[in-house]
């Protein structure tokens, strides 16, 4: 059963005041099959209301706010968040599935994005540029206007934070889709917004479904940034949608991340971080490590160590944080699903064993460890999005560079190795948008730019440089004798 909430979550949020939709859809709790709510299936005529009520925010207080207003309003927002963890993480994880302490991390993290865009609002420059003789030359970093945000399931808080708290430190007034499979903490959240005073418009909430509501709200001719985090081919339908009104757009498309594992590394040290990274949120994680590259003389080490570590993970419901929660959904399930009836041929390493408890309505997968598998198989290409890692053997430091870069994507990589001049190698000709050495993730890393390349995507979210994002240059040349 959902809590109390201080809003109808079948409802949108557009200027400032929760209307009743046309439609409504239900909302599955992943780990029971419970409809929890119905909620908003949100039509392209509340888009557009959505982006009416944006660009009057912009022309009215919002637009008006000073850097230093609008940093002080994020930052009250980051308080009101941390007084309301426990309640969105029970949201994150009835809706997600997320297992509540992974949940709750994610209701800090999205607190601490508004601290970090709050500090940061008032501290972003232009430059003045030396020119003719007669002339003064400087630059205006400006918001860009009405952003769009369409958000996927898996992180809804984090993936909120990082887009809508650096749109909103620019000075853009937002519009945010979420999913249809995962929209309350997005409603909380602007609901505390304006517990926080952000003014009306500034951000407007409008659930419902991809082909409808985000199809909409990408091809709106009144948006003037789009913000995209999901599937390659659906990056590839809003960027088609950007284009044809030629706005920017940022695309997170997720990945096929590869942690590399040297002869020399702490195994100690990695283990929990070779782990973690493929089963946190049952897989269903853009930067998921979902392939390990192991150098060949430790490579039965690592497959042990790692196996062990499976069979001991829990699963279950999101309520009684387990290990490994569901999938979002029972789609979901069958995709991955689908993906391990390919996988016939590979050598199974390990399963995490399945409660007999667990509730049969429930879109759980059997958590499984594969290897060694070879490069090019479908499961060592392609993004599951599912609880399952593979194991890949390698001989040299060549090797690893080439299987590493082999797959269409190239967002996060790890490199395992007490090899400094190693280390700098890997990090220089791994291609991918963020390194980790001797680590993997960072703790989240609200601080450090974050996008991929490839089929991963383009831009750079989280860290100072999406401000850079979320506003455009302007250059001002005053000729004056
Ligand atoms: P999706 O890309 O279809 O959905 C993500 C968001 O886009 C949702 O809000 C959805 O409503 C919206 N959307 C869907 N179609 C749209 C359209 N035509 N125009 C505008 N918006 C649209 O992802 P999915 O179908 O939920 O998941 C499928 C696969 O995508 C997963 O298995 C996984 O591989 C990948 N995925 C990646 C991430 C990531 O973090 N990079 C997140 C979710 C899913």
């Amino acid at each position: 059963m959902l809590p109390d909430l201080p809003f109808d979550p079948s409802h949108l949020l557009i200027g400032g005041n929760w209307r009743a939709p046309d439609a409504t859809l239900p909302l599955i709790n992943p780990s029971t099959g419970d409809t929890l709510c119905q909620i908003a299936r949100g039509t392209p005529d509340d888009i557009d209301a959505a982006v009416t009520a944006a660009q009057t925010a912009l022309d009215g207080a919002w637009g008006q706010m000073t850097a230093l207003d609008r940093g002080r309003c994020l930052a009250r927002l980051g308080h009101i968040v941390l007084d309301h963890v426990d309640l969105l993480a029970q949201l994150e994880a009835l809706d997600v599935g997320k297992p509540l302490s992974q949940a709750r991390a994610d209701a800090i993290a999205i607190a601490r994005y508004c601290e970090f865009y709050g500090g940061a609002a008032d501290k972003v420059h232009g430059q003045t540029i030396p020119y003719l003789d007669g002339y003064t030359v400087y630059t205006l970093r400006e918001p860009h206007g009405v952003t769009g945000h369409i958000v996927p399931w898996n992180y809804p808080m984090q993936i909120i934070g990082r887009s809508v708290g650096a749109a909103l430190a620019m000075g853009n007034a937002c519009v945010l889709k979420p999913a249809e499979d995962a929209c309350l903490t997005a409603l909380m959240f602007a609901s505390l917004a304006r517990e926080a005073g952000l003014p009306d418009g500034a951000l407007n909430v409008v659930p419902g479904l991809g082909l409808e509501a985000g199809a909409a709200l990408s091809a709106h001719p009144g948006v003037h940034h789009l913000s995209f985090t999901g599937s390659v081919r659906t990056g590839q339908a809003v960027q088609k949608a950007a284009g044809a009104n030629v706005v920017p757009v940022t695309l997170e498309l997720g990945g096929k991340s590869p942690q590399i594992i040297f002869n020399d590394a702490d195994l100690d040290d990695a283990l929990p971080f070779l782990v973690n990274a493929g089963l946190q949120n049952a897989g269903q994680t853009c930067s998921a490590a979902s392939r390990i590259l192991v150098q060949r003389p430790v490579f039965d080490t690592v497959a042990e160590r790692m196996s062990a570590a499976y069979r001991a993970k829990t699963v279950g419901p999101a309520m009684d944080d387990p290990d490994i929660g569901p999938l979002i959904s029972h789609t979901q399930k069958d995709r991955v699903t689908a993906f391990l009836d390919t996988a016939d041929d590979l050598a199974l390493l390990a399963k995490t064993p399945l409660p007999e408890t667990l509730p049969t309505q429930g879109a759980y997968v059997q958590p499984r460890l594969f290897g060694p598998v070879a490069p090019d198989h479908r499961l060592a290409q392609d993004e599951i999005f599912g609880p399952v890692q593979v194991l890949i053997p390698f001989d040299t430091e060549d090797d690893a560079i080439r299987i590493a870069n082999g797959t269409a994507y190239g967002l996060v990589a790890g490199v395992w190795t007490q090899n400094g001049a190693r280390q700098m190698r890997m990090a220089k000709k791994l291609r991918s948008g963020q390194v980790f050495i001797n680590n993997y993730g960072a703790g989240g890393g609200v601080e450090l730019p974050f996008g991929g390349i490839g089929k991963s995507g383009h831009g750079r979210e989280k860290g100072f440089e999406a401000l850079y994002g979320f506003s455009t240059l302007k250059t001002v040349a005053a000729r004056h004798g």
